[in-house]
Formats: structure tokens, sequence, C-alpha cells
């Protein structure tokens, strides 16, 4: 008879299945499978198939709020208290390596005192102790009471710890930055020689939210954030301009700008109210950096202006330009009897590919800007809601 996944090597996938909380279909139904009436076999499959997609829908839940949380605080509360709770797990920790370039900010002690969770541990004998469990990288699963003291010490503590725990390495770019352990009182659901795929994934989700959100902590704490918008403010710019252009220059690679103006702002706020054009403000800025990829620049520039730094040539530029354009016009914002406000913007494009000495980087990038400023009120004067570049194709590509 079928007992675990650990029985019969192919049905590792039910391990899989069994580690996240969803249902084996062929497991629950092999061991009497000629006694039961077609028409329950039927019925139990469309639960199990039901209960599952309930289960990965959920599951995806939780990774979209890691994904988009926005400081620390809410990626530890979506950590610790809504994974346990959604996936009945009664053990969540999350070890950081102090020593991680990307969570030093994080990990100040004033900020860890004022977070105070329990599950949060940077002691760097856990870690250590996590390592030696995690073989070359790869999770360790199974019953931590089987584990020796030591261990066992190091990586629980004095509670009790689980019947069963999943250890997962959170990993990027070959470094390991810390681990995620998860853990039940059922002392099947995580076994050595499961299917850890899924949850794999999940470890790289973890690691790509931790990242975003030390970024957006460090912009936070260097006051380089718009608050109404959540897009990095003008100074932050600048100093990614100087950045790219460092590294254009560096790898020859071309790097392209855009100036975007809201048209007829100053209307929106006239006609609906400030706290409208508000809303207004902060769902562009939303539209403008879904737009882009995750490494370009956005921010907020000024009042009604955002401005773009992308990486690729003028063609690029045009088209993520375009890309914004529509995307803005399509935006469905209704003021406050429900009435939908049209809204557009204007753009300019300038793109450089580099070739000269990295003292002259700065003012290129300078130049750069001022010509994607030009070219949007060139796009203003010519009727709004457009794209223009400034004709002098040759400048565009290569500056001396
Ligand atoms: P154009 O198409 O020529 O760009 O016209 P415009 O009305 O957008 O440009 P103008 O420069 O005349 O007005 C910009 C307006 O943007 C005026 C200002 O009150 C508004 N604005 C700037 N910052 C904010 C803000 O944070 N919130 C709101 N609600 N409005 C803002
Ligand atoms: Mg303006
Ligand atoms: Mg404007």
């Amino acid at each position: 008879m079928l007992k675990t996944p650990r029985d019969w090597p192919l049905l590792q996938p039910l391990g899989l299945l069994a580690s996240l909380g969803l249902r084996a279909c062929l497991a629950d139904n092999v061991t009497n499978l000629a006694q039961t009436p077609l028409s329950d076999r039927l019925r139990s499959l469309v639960d199990t198939v039901q209960h599952n997609e309930r289960t990965l829908r959920r599951f995806q839940n939780v990774e979209l709020r890691l994904i988009g949380s926005q400081d620390f605080a809410s990626f530890l509360d979506t950590l610790f208290g809504h994974l346990p709770h959604e996936f009945s797990l009664t053990h969540v920790t999350l070890w950081l390596d102090d020593r991680a370039p990307m969570l030093l900010e994080l990990l100040e002690p004033t900020a860890l005192r004022d977070l105070d969770y329990a599950s949060l541990k940077t002691s760097r004998e856990g870690g250590l102790a996590a390592q030696g469990l995690c073989e070359e990288g790869r999770p360790w699963l199974g019953r931590p009471h089987e584990l020796d003291e030591i261990a066992r010490q190091a990586v629980f503590g004095n509670a009790r710890p689980p019947s069963s725990a999943i250890l997962l390495p959170l990993s990027a770019a070959d470094t390991v930055s810390g681990y995620l352990c998860l853990g039940s009182d059922d002392p099947e659901r995580f076994a050595e020689g499961m299917a850890t795929d899924i949850l794999e994934r999940f470890a790289s989700i973890v690691t790509a939210s931790l990242d975003n959100v030390a970024h957006r902590e460090r912009l936070k704490q260097l006051g380089m954030t718009d608050s109404l918008t959540g897009l990095a403010n003008r100074r932050y710019f600048d100093e990614r301009l100087r950045e790219e252009l460092m590294r254009a220059v560096r790898y020859g690679v071309p790097v392209g700008c855009l100036f975007i103006d809201i048209d007829c702002f100053k209307r929106i706020n006239d006609t609906y109210g400030h706290q409208t054009g508000d809303r207004a403000l902060a769902a562009v800025a939303a539209c403008v950096r879904q737009q882009v990829r995750l490494g370009d620049t956005v921010a907020r520039y000024g009042g009604e202006e955002f401005a773009a730094l992308l990486q690729g040539d003028r063609a690029d530029a045009l088209t993520v330009a375009e890309r914004v354009r529509l995307a803005v016009e399509r935006l469905d914002l209704q003021d406050d009897h429900g009435k939908r406000i049209a809204l557009t913007v204007s753009i300019g494009v300038a793109a450089r590919t580099v070739s000269c000495a990295p003292s002259e980087a700065v003012g290129l990038g300078r130049a750069m800007m001022e010509e994607a400023d030009r070219a949007m009120y060139q796009a203003k004067r010519n009727g709004r809601n457009r794209i223009e570049a400034l004709v002098k194709a040759d400048r565009d590509q290569t500056a001396r």
C-alpha cells in the first residue's frame, strides 16, 4: 500500500503537493479504487482539484504580497503572519546574514529594535548551523528532533521544534544572504526526498522581495523617495544618471531617457480638486513604472513631471515612450462620482551611445536630460499627447 511519497520515488511530486498542503488525487484513491463507485470517485476528484486550485491561488497571493512589499515591516508581516496562517505552518523563521551588503541597512540595531520580531534572527551561530544542514546550497527537509542536539539548538533554539521542517537557502548569484525555515506539526509534511521545486521558487521570490525592500528602505533613509507617488525623487534620479552614464562610458552601451509631463494638469486640479489631482499623479506614476524594466529608474522629477532612465538606444527609448503614452491614455481613473478622468502625457526622448572620457560623463547626462526636456516642450507645442525627439539624429546616437 502506498503510504508516503518516500515509499515510491516516482511519486516524489506528491511530496511536493503535501508540503504545500495540496491533496494528491492518486494517493487518495489508489487504495480503494475498485470498491468506490465512479460517481463518488469523480466527486472526490473534483473536490481535490478545487481544493488544490484554492491552495495554489492563496500561495500565489502570498507571493504577490511579498513582491509588492513597500517596506521591511510589511514584508515581515506577510512572512510571519500571512504565510503560516494560510498554510497551516506552526513555525516560520528567517535568518539574515548581516554581512550581506543589501541587508546592512535593514539590520541596523535601531531598525531591528523597532521591528521586534522573535522569528527574525541574525545570530551567526544559527546561520552557520543552517548552512551546515543545507549541503551545497540545497534545501534541508526532515524531522528536527532527529538532528543532533547542537544543530537543533542552533537552528530552533530552546523552544519546542516543529515535527517536520524545511530549511531553504535564500540565494542570488551564488551568494546566500540568509535562510528561511518553515515548520509543521505534521511529521510527514516535510520529509527527506520530497521534491522541493515550488518551495525553492518561493525562496527565490523571498530573496528578490528582500532585495527590493532593502533598496526601498535605503531610499527612505537617504530621503530619496517621493511620498505621494512612492517613486524615487529628483535627487536620487540625478545620482543614478551619473552612475548610469559612467557605466555607459565604461561598457560602451547606449543609454536613453524620457522626460514625461502630464498634459493640462492644472485643469485637472481646477476641475476635480487637489486631492483627485494627487490621485491622478499617483496613478500616472504607477503606470509609468509598470511600462519600464525593473532595472530602469523612474523618478518624480517635478510637480507633474516624471523622468525615466532607460538601458537601450534611441529606438528602444521611443518604443518605451509610446508604451507609456498609450498606457496613460488608457488609464481608467475616476472622479468622486465615478466619472472617468481623461489623462494624457507629452514625452521628450533623448539617447546617447557614449564614447568620451569618464570625466565628461556627468555633463553628458545633464545634456541628455536637457535635450529630452526641450523635446518634451516641442511635443507640447505640437499638440500634446505625443512623443518627440530632437531631429539631430547623429547627436542622439554618438556624443564625443
Ligand atoms: P501643460 O500641458 O502645458 O503641461 O499644462 P499643465 O497645466 O500641466 O502645466 P502647468 O505647469 O501650468 O501646471 C502644472 C500643475 O501641476 C500646477 C500645479 O498646481 C500642479 N501640481 C504640481 N504638483 C502637484 C501635486 O503634488 N499635487 C497636485 N494635485 N497638483 C500638483
Ligand atoms: Mg510641467
Ligand atoms: Mg503639465
